[in-house]
């Protein structure tokens, strides 16, 4: 067997992706990087320093001038911006509103792409995001690709948010999955799609540790 492995997870916005991807990478000890979250970062970066989230060289710079890392504590993965606990900001309703904007450009996604296959030589890793089976890690031993219905994936949503005290309505963020579910699949630079090679589940009706039985039969 090798020492190290690659499990790719790919699909829309809360298809459960980071979930199961922290569990499995608990449960077999691997490194897990939410590529979502290295988005996000940079997104909140540009919203806060008054950077244009259309101007594509600019948001280069700035990710440039940004390190972006991972910590466990206390069971929880925390996201780092020059060493700032950014992991609830990150998911407040102005980044993901204007996240799918800021990784359509193919400036960004290349060094977003780059600093992820670094951090995935590493060590074995579970890599969840839109474009990792495709283009981050196509020699993935084992790519996943989740779906779920809108509807389901909006009440997934609704609940997390509700958990972490972000306010929001169930047809807003309805809404915002759709749109992002659009913007994400049809941008010119690695779109959301399954690679050729990837296991598809879908998770409309499973439980999350259905999933990971799932995913964990593959390897
Ligand atoms: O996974 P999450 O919903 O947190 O991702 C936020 C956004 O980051 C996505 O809607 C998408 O625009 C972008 N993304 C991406 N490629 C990835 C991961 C996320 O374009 N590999």
């Amino acid at each position: 067997m090798k020492n190290k492995l690659a499990l790719a997870i790919d699909g829309p916005a809360s298809s459960g992706k980071s979930t199961v991807a922290k569990l499995i990478a608990d449960e077999k000890n691997f490194i897990y990087i939410d590529t979502g979250a290295m988005y996000r970062a940079l997104t909140y970066h540009a919203l806060d320093q008054g950077v244009d989230i259309h101007d594509g060289l600019s948001l280069l710079d700035l990710l440039d001038q940004s390190k972006i890392s991972f910590a466990k504590k206390n069971g929880d993965q925390l996201t780092y911006l020059n060493g700032q606990d950014v992991s609830l900001a990150i998911r407040q309703n102005d980044v993901t509103q204007a996240v799918s904007q800021v990784s359509s450009h193919k400036e960004v996604r290349q060094e977003m792409v780059r600093r992820q296959q670094e951090l995935a030589s590493q060590g074995s890793v579970v890599m969840d995001g839109r474009d990792i089976g495709t283009v981050v890690l196509p020699d993935a031993e084992v790519k996943i690709f989740l779906e779920a219905s809108p509807e389901e994936r909006a009440r997934r949503r609704y609940q997390e948010n509700q958990s972490k005290g972000i306010s929001s309505t169930y047809q807003d963020l309805l809404e915002e999955i759709k749109k992002r579910d659009q913007l994400d699949s049809t941008r010119e630079v690695s779109p959301l799609k399954q690679a050729q090679d990837a296991v598809v589940i879908d998770t409309t009706s499973l439980t999350i540790e259905e999933v990971k039985d799932k995913i964990l039969q593959q390897f």
